[in-house]
């Protein structure tokens, strides 16, 4: 198995649950990789590929078919601000911290999703559309219910999927507020070395890497 070294890019991709298509990609920087975590740190103005950056009712419509999600547009998204990334092996979800422009603390965010898998790129994953966010303090809230339970209304979900991604998020839920790791491994206060600049995505960042039938 690869581990990624300090410094190296890492394509961080979603796949789409209906189709395996690449529905985004993030070229990420390895800050470390180890049995605790993969962490990713992502520089202000790193430009990702992203095809979820369309209207509310455009995007419901998009993920409802394979034949719509072939045909989604992928478009430039870049991230304003800093922000780091922490891939808990097989974990169904990752943690990530966002700063300011001058880098200071500003929150965490519980993303759910499949346990991610390493491909030749760097990692894959498949959102899971809830998400969990929380401020400096650790306080926090549910996000995107209201379209979660859309995709169980339209039978895009099971209901026993969904009871797992929720079980996830209590588990991030839990560790937030125990302040256990990696809460408390001083992650905010971590800055990047000198000349950590944004990262290109190679240009075969579509590619099939067989990466689908792992994601669960
Ligand atoms: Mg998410």
């Amino acid at each position: 198995m690869r581990r990624w070294a300090a410094g190296e890019t890492v394509v961080v991709r979603n796949i789409a649950r209906s189709d395996d298509t690449v529905t985004s990609a993030l070229p990420a920087i390895a800050i470390g990789d180890d049995d605790a975590a993969l962490a990713l740190y992502i520089p202000a103005g790193t430009v990702a590929k992203d095809n979820y950056v369309v209207p509310p009712a455009e995007r419901a419509a998009s993920v409802a078919t394979a034949a719509a999600s072939a045909a989604r547009r992928h478009v430039d998204r870049t991230w304003a601000a800093p922000s780091l990334r922490l891939y808990l092996p097989g974990e169904a979800f990752s943690v990530w911290l966002f700063f300011d422009a001058g880098h200071g603390f500003t929150g965490w965010y519980g993303n759910l999703e499949a346990p991610f898998v390493r491909t030749a790129l760097g990692i894959d994953t498949r959102d899971h559309g809830l998400d969990v966010v929380a401020d400096a303090k650790r306080r926090w809230r549910w996000k995107d219910e209201d379209e979660f339970a859309a995709r169980l209304a339209r039978g895009l979900d099971t209901a026993e999927h969904q009871t797992a991604v929720r079980a996830a998020g209590r588990s991030f839920i839990a560790r937030l507020e125990a302040g256990t790791s990696p809460f408390d491994d001083g992650w905010p206060d971590w800055r990047p070395p000198a000349g950590w600049t944004p990262r290109d995505l190679p240009d075969d960042w579509r590619a099939d890497l067989g990466s689908g039938p792992q994601l669960r």
